[in-house]
This record gives structure tokens, sequence and C-alpha cells, in this order.
């Protein structure tokens, strides 16, 4: 079959479209949707160093590809940022491949460990736990979120950009909403920009399947070793019942996403919703001491 927009072979048939494309023209779909999704929301200023957190998945490492093309004909220049967690036996093969691809593109990469920053490995925070009452991945993105913020001030970063896709944006509203915490929700709005570093999504409106595919035939190579830690959470559960609705209901994520952008936008705006600045950090929170400043305090690790 035909490309719809050339005369290659189709190898990818986008459902929710109907759209056929070969391989050369779908790289350039989702180029080109990553750039409409960061002028839509003004995700990037002009003049911006934005810093790419970089794990070693395919979805970081096909951000910063992405990126690479988009930033050569606009105006703001890429820094990858890897948050070293300390995993034994995972974080080193991530670490290999993401150093090689920053050299290939040429991009500078820095590496922050939760170690040097916090005085303990993630294994090492989580042997804190009382009653493991949070989860290892409660715990692990709290720390990330610091270190990120940490490594942005750090390089003079002005946005982080973080591989979040559509699948990872609705799952972490059906996280959030079963957990009864509809703060987060309204934190999850697009539009939220405070006067810190601003954090983006630029794949925030393209489906998971669609990044593997593109890392798959841009040759993008990406960590294969799964984190020991991530069938202890309920996301797994959830993103396996989303595919199988999606695949029943072509297109359901997409209306789901739209709908998740407007209850958070009225989330945030809540009336009689008073918003401060945490005592720590001065991150904007509801409370005196942000989440974030809350769980290392508990915890007893060092606030970088
Ligand atoms: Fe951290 Fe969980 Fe991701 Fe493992 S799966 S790196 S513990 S957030
Ligand atoms: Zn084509």
């Amino acid at each position: 079959m035909k490309c719809d927009w050339c005369e290659n072979t189709t190898v990818y048939s986008r459902k929710y479209s109907g759209e056929n494309l070969c391989s050369d023209c779908f790289s350039k779909s989702i180029v080109r949707k990553t750039a409409k999704t960061i002028s839509k929301y003004k995700m990037i200023n002009g003049g911006d160093v934005v810093g790419v957190a970089v794990s070693g998945g395919k979805d970081s490492l096909s951000l910063l590809h992405v990126l690479k093309q988009i930033s050569l004909n606009h105006d703001f220049t890429l820094r990858a940022i890897t948050i070293d967690e300390g995993i034994p036996g995972y974080r080193d093969e991530a670490l290999e491949i993401v150093r090689n691809f920053c050299d290939k593109i040429q991009v500078e990469h820095d590496v922050y460990s939760y170690k040097e920053l916090f005085g303990a490995t993630l294994e090492q925070s989580l042997e804190l736990r009382e009653k493991k009452k949070i989860s290892s991945c409660s715990i692990c993105g709290i720390l990330r979120r610091r270190a990120i913020d940490f490594g942005a001030k750090d390089l003079g970063v002005d946005t982080v950009a973080t591989g979040h896709n559509m699948d990872d944006f609705i799952q972490t509203f059906i996280i959030n909403l079963l957990s009864g915490d509809t703060n987060k929700i309204g934190w999850m709005d697009l539009e939220l920009s405070n006067n810190k570093t601003r954090k983006i999504k630029p794949f925030c409106e393209i489906y998971e399947n669609e990044i593997v595919f593109y890392a798959f035939t841009n040759d993008i190579p990406f960590q294969s070793e799964e984190c020991p830690h991530m069938n202890e959470g309920i996301r797994t559960e959830i993103r396996n019942f989303l595919n199988s609705l999606e695949k029943n209901h072509i297109g359901i994520k997409n209306n789901m996403y739209k709908s998740i952008l407007k209850v958070s936008s009225v989330l945030r705006d809540e009336p009689g919703k008073i918003w401060k600045n945490c005592s720590k950090c001065g991150a904007e929170c509801t409370g005196d001491v942000c989440s974030v400043c809350n769980t290392l305090l508990n915890l007893g690790l060092n606030q970088p």
C-alpha cells in the first residue's frame, strides 16, 4: 500500500485518523505534531535553554531526538539531564546508552545522583520508609522531581522537558483519581506555569505506541532492562486496561485526554483553594510544606 503523503510504501497505519504512512512521513508527522503541541501551549520561549530529562527509555530518547530536529530551525538550545537513582544493575545500562546518544547528536549531558543530592540511593531511601506505606515509585518520583529541579537550576535551564506521552498522562490522571487527591489532578493542567522552572511534556498528545514506533524506525537505542520496582504500583494494570479499551474503541484515549485537560483546569482554579509557597523550597502548594519537602523530612534525607 502506498503512503498517503508520498510514493513510498506504507509501514504504519494510524488507526484513529485512518492515515497510512511510510517511515519517513511517519517520523515527520511526529516531529510536526510535537512542534504543534509546543506552540499551542507556548511551552518554549525564544532563547530558552531546554533541559531534557533523559532516563534512557524510548520516550525520553525519542523526545531528545525530536527536539534536536526542531531546535535546528528554532531559537532554543538543549541540555540532557539524567538522574541516577542508584538502582543496582538497572541504571548503568541506561547511562551508557544516553551518553553515547548525546555524543552522537551533540547535546551536552549531565548526571545527578540521589546519593549525591539526598545522601542515600533509592534502595537506601526505601529502607527508611515506615511500614512501606508509600510505594517505591512514589518515593522515587518525588526524589526525581527534586533532583531534576536541582539539576535545572544548577545548569541554568529555563524549561524542563520530560518524555511523558498521552498514555502516561491518562494513567497519571487515573492514579490521582483513585488516590482521592484532587489537588494532584489540578497540577496536571498544561496551562500551569509558575514563576520557577517551567515543566513541559511535548509528547503529551502522542500515543505511547507511536513513540515506540518512532524509536524503532529511527534506530534510537533504548534501555531494555526494566526497573525491578516497575510492577509494584497500579500503573501497569491501568496501562493494560486502557490499551484493551483503545483496542475495541479506537480514539478513546484521545477523548479521555481532552476531558482531563478540562477537568484539571477546573480543579486548578477551584473556588476557595488557596495557593501558598512551601516554607522550605518556595514551590507552589496548598499546605505549609510541599509534598516533596514533606517526604524528604519524613525520611530524614538531605534537602538539596
Ligand atoms: Fe523509579 Fe518506579 Fe521508575 Fe523504578 S519504575 S525508576 S522505582 S519510578
Ligand atoms: Zn510517505
